[in-house]
């Protein structure tokens, strides 16, 4: 057994990963006055969450009509009728609240000519239950929407004295005998001292793993480590195999253009400059959703109609624009356009390429945030004393496809749902519990072997070889062919995670120990992937299946469930909650308009 010495902390809540998730739910616990603490990889304000462009999605009716009724159907829709419609009811209600606190704690929000929040349209968000024009719905600060809201957040968790462990790397989650989450143990980067941290909450609040694949938006540090600590404690992750690819990622770098551009008046064309997506989306053109935007640019490629010597993307146009209004709406963009693509986008246009870059499975929670451990009796069973929030969850709102500007409010507002029901289950008069040293010491046997891992392939190659191959066989469309064959090559990656070799043994600043944690993380992510989206005999959100080009509703209306060991993927299924939280006659939606259709745009 290794034998590492480590310093021990007691608090109420832990809260893993300090992205606009984590940050949220940090400081709704401690506002409520449990002890709490955000233990974060990266520095705060570095997370993923920074990155986030467009906007925040809420039915604030400040640019014209607009209710939470069509916000709810909109995203019903856009989820290719996947999501839970209880959670998805809770966020659209819930969104104008979260979205003025916000507002409330600094966020500067661009505006509109009378001061309120300025609101833009955006892809699949319409009017009318789909019937009318496209909607203002997405709230913006420029094109820095995320970097405004993960300061503010950060900055208000430091004044209600939240604590933050900075450069922290968690490990595992501890577990009891009797499975329930009693804290997390966590390695300290810059010092190589070990910490464990003894909870009677755990949140993990770790983002996604869109680095499972070759070209991402993502930054390098989305590794989805919750998920990978997840797995190890036997729970299983949820619908794995929608990952979201965006139209409009930088051809090359995969750096973003945010779908703001398209919502701005931006357009795309092919190779004879004709705005193809007229042809496929009558109604919504270039902001029918993205899955749907990702497969007609794929289909114009393979169809001989990309740009470029190789014919292999498409143009985004904003030069039709004017100047004045891209550097007041898209500067962060006019800037990424020049730096990663060359082009002065007032000028011409920009190469683009559908990019994945997000998650819409994860760790399967209600809408609370409380995790799924599901049994046969009971699909809804939780896993005591752990929540998952932000995109490592899975409530499940964003079901097969994600809206855009959907994922932001997800964050503000089940990190603040997650502070709610822990302050009613927590009680801080309580003592904390007794840890299970077995559950610790597996923990640190499993960090030694990597720590002296000396076999044959080096972190890097192993990483290329996942990645390329997630990116060949679980792409934009699949088959059967494809899936099968991703399956096979992903068991023989896997099962090299034994044979790994770390260079450095130190315990100070060793990158080359934590990539190779971060890379047995992103693994059963990408196994889940892969073997849930060969299962899936149908068509939906952004699983689209060459092979069953049709949603088969009376199958597959159901969430995978993916026990992963190794290269070994055992799945299941569970029901998708159909009923919203408000009945009809209570005021709630009304049921007609959210029955299962064909999905056009
Ligand atoms: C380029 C880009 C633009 C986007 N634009 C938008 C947009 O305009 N609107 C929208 O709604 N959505 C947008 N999205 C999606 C959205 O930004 C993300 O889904 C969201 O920010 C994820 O937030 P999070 O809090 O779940 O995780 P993240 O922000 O990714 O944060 C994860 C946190 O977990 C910590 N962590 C992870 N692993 C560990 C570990 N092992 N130990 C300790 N800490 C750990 C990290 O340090 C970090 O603090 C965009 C995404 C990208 C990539």
């Amino acid at each position: 057994m290794a034998a590492y010495e480590y310093e021990t902390h007691e608090y109420d809540v832990i809260i893993v990963g300090a992205g606009g998730a984590g940050l949220r739910a940090t400081l709704g616990m401690a506002e409520q006055g449990l002890k709490t603490a955000c233990i974060t990889k990266v520095f705060p304000t570095r997370s993923h969450t920074v990155a986030a462009q467009g906007g925040i999605a809420a039915s604030l009716s400040n640019m014209g009509p607009d209710n939470w009724q069509w916000h709810l159907y909109d995203t019903i829709k856009g989820s290719d009728w996947l999501g839970d419609t209880d959670a998805q009811e809770y966020l659209v209600r819930e969104a104008p609240k979260a979205v003025y606190e916000l507002e409330h704690y600094g966020v500067p929000f661009s505006r509109t000519e009378d001061g309120t929040i300025y609101q833009r349209p955006f892809g699949g968000h319409t009017t009318e239950f789909g019937e009318g024009p496209p909607v203002q719905r997405t709230c913006a600060a420029a094109d820095r929407t995320g970097h405004a809201i993960l300061h503010t957040l950060y900055g208000q968790s430091l004044k209600h004295n939240a604590e933050f462990y900075i450069e922290y790397f968690a490990t595992d989650l501890i577990m009891s005998e009797d499975g329930i989450c009693q804290g997390v143990i966590a390695w300290k980067l810059d010092d190589g001292t070990m910490h464990v941290f003894n909870a009677k909450m755990v949140v993990l609040a770790t983002g996604g793993y869109g680095r499972a694949f070759f070209s991402a938006t993502s930054a390098h540090t989305c590794t989805g480590d919750g998920n990978g600590m997840v797995v190890r404690a036997g729970l299983p992750l949820q619908d794995m195999e929608f990952v979201q690819f965006h139209p409009t990622g930088i051809y090359g770098s995969g750096c973003l253009i945010t779908e703001g551009a398209r919502g701005e008046g931006g357009y795309l064309t092919n190779s004879e400059g004709e705005r193809f997506m007229e042809r496929y989306a009558p109604t919504y053109k270039d902001l029918a959703s993205r899955d749907v935007v990702s497969r007609c640019m794929t289909m114009e490629i393979r169809g001989g109609r990309g740009v470029g010597p190789n014919k292999d993307h498409i143009y985004l146009h904003l030069n039709h624009l004017p100047a004045e209004a891209l550097a007041e709406r898209l500067p962060g963009i006019s800037e990424s356009a020049r730096i990663f693509a060359g082009v002065d986008l007032t000028k011409e246009p920009i190469p683009v390429l559908p990019t994945v870059h997000y998650n819409m499975g994860g760790i399967p929670t209600n809408y609370w945030g409380e995790v799924l451990n599901p049994t046969k009796d009971n699909p809804d069973a939780i896993s005591p004393g752990l929540m998952a929030v932000g995109e490592a969850g899975c409530a499940s709102v964003h079901g097969g496809n994600r809206l855009g500007s959907n994922s932001l409010i997800d964050l503000v507002v089940f990190g603040r749902a997650a502070a709610i029901k822990a302050a009613e289950v927590i009680d801080p008069k309580a003592a904390n519990p007794t840890l299970n040293q077995a559950s610790i010491d597996a923990s640190f046997d499993r960090f030694d072997r990597f720590r002296y891992a000396d076999g044959a392939i080096s972190t890097a190659e192993l990483r290329l070889e996942m990645q390329k191959t997630m990116q060949d066989d679980a792409a934009v469309f699949r088959t059967d062919k494809t899936l099968a064959e991703g399956v096979e090559k992903m068991k023989i990656v896997a099962s090299k995670m034994t044979d790994i070799k770390v260079s450095d043994r130190s315990l100070v600043w060793n990158s080359d120990l934590m990539e190779t944690l971060e890379l047995d993380n992103l693994m059963p992510n990408a196994m889940a992937t892969i073997v849930g989206a060969e299962a899936r005999k149908e068509s939906r959100g952004a699983h689209a299946h060459e092979d069953y080009p049709d949603r088969d509703d009376k199958n597959w209306r159901v969430h995978t469930l993916a026990h992963v060991n190794g290269a070994d993927v055992k799945l299941s299924y569970r029901p998708v909650h159909t009923e919203p939280l408000t009945k009809e006659e209570d005021g709630g939606i009304d049921l007609k308009k959210i029955v299962p259709k064909k999905r056009v745009y």
